[in-house]
């Protein structure tokens, strides 16, 4: 039988390289994007939406305005500055303490990957995919390797059919995340990594400067 999957697109480089590594395991039974109220929620929405319409997958977004409401991180309080890091500072520990820091939102993986699990158990799913990486799993302990696996036992009693969480990318830096995606051929012109949600993406948060050096570094130009 057919492994069928949930996938967590934010429309960001990892959840769309990892929507085109998931197509290739499994049957992609649908795209959940959260709308968190975040800054770039429009945005990201529309990526997810275009990147579902891409490949003909269902796409359905979760309101959780209750977290926009419980949180003060930059990400959503538009009060706040969200840190604007150089190039030289995102491979300096430190400072990617601190703007990680300004930028978490309170158990948000730990909350999407059971948002995303119920779908998976009740649409008879076995995978929920997600889209982490290397880079952000030096700050961010809920992008790590331990995270997912304490996931997945955590998932083997509180689903029926034992869904699993599984991040193809997780052990990639960006660089390889987006050599990936020129293998599987993801149309970049879709993709949202700014952590605002302006006309363009800004490439000056880290969110831009990361994924704008990794496109420069796989030779690939910007959409
Ligand atoms: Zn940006």
């Amino acid at each position: 039988m057919e492994t069928k999957s949930v996938v967590l697109l934010s429309g960001g480089l990892d959840s769309a390289v990892s929507l085109a590594y998931a197509l290739q395991e499994s049957r992609v039974e649908l795209c959940l994007t959260i709308d968190y109220g975040q800054r770039a929620a429009a945005r990201e929405i529309g990526a997810a939406a275009a990147l579902a319409a891409y490949y003909n997958l269902s796409h359905r977004v979760i309101e959780l305005p209750f977290l926009k409401e419980i949180t003060s991180t930059a990400l959503v309080n538009r009060g706040k500055t969200i840190p604007a890091r150089g190039k030289e500072a995102l491979d300096d520990p430190e400072a990617a303490f601190e703007s990680a820091s300004a930028v978490w939102v309170p158990n948000r993986n730990g909350l999407f990957i059971n948002i995303a699990a119920c779908f998976a158990e009740a649409l008879g799913c076995a995978l929920v995919v997600t889209g982490f990486n290397k880079e952000e799993a030096q700050t961010f302990p809920d992008n790590s390797v331990s995270f997912v696996e304490r996931a997945n036992e955590a998932l083997a009693y509180s689903t029926k059919n034992c869904v699993r969480v599984v991040s193809y990318t997780q052990r990639l830096d960006k660089v390889d995340i987006v050599r990936l995606g020129k293998r599987l051929n993801v149309p970049w012109q879709f993709i949202w990594s700014c952590y605002y949600g302006e006309e363009k993406m800004c490439r000056e948060c880290e969110s831009c400067r990361r994924f704008f050096r990794a496109m420069e570094a796989a030779g690939l130009t910007c959409p």
